[in-house]
């Protein structure tokens, strides 16, 4: 059994998708074992997304993820880091399969919708990050 940290990102938030997006992650077998709503800082966004520093696309990514408060998830059950990739569909809206969060929240390349871990060792970074007390066992 494997946990991965779960984002709904500020534009799935603004359009109310909150909802359908747990209830698509609960419909594929993935628990929802802690869960928090936040908007972060800049500085906050920063070190979270550090590994994308310098990156063309770093700034606009910082400001998106500071435009509104997110749903933060810890998200478990088997292959939990693919299976919500999976659900999530490619980072690219425009390449990302029917039926995923991004082909049907997503705005653009920036704006889609989702964030999750890529490994299960950054989900437990990641999870560390947004429950510094730790989750429930
Ligand atoms: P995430 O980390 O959000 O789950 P990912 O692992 O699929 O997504 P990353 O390569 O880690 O993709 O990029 C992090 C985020 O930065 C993407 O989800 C997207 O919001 C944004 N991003 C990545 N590449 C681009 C790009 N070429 N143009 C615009 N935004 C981008
Ligand atoms: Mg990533």
């Amino acid at each position: 059994i494997e946990r991965t940290l779960s984002i709904i990102k500020p534009n799935a938030v603004a359009k109310d998708a909150i909802g359908a997006i747990l209830g698509r992650f609960e419909a594929a077998g993935l628990k929802i074992v802690a869960a928090r709503m936040l908007h972060m800082s800049r500085e906050q966004a920063s070190a979270f997304y550090a590994i994308h520093q310098g990156k063309p696309f770093f700034d606009e990514l910082v400001d998106f993820m500071i435009s509104g408060p997110v749903m933060v998830q810890v998200l478990e059950g088997e292959d939990a880091v693919a299976k919500n990739r999976e659900i999530m569909g490619a980072t690219n809206p425009a390449q990302a399969a029917p039926g995923t969060i991004r082909a049907d929240f997503a705005d653009s390349f920036t704006e889609n919708a989702a964030h999750g871990s890529d490994s299960p060792e950054n989900a437990a970074v990641e999870i560390a990050f947004f429950f510094p007390e730790g989750v429930c066992p």
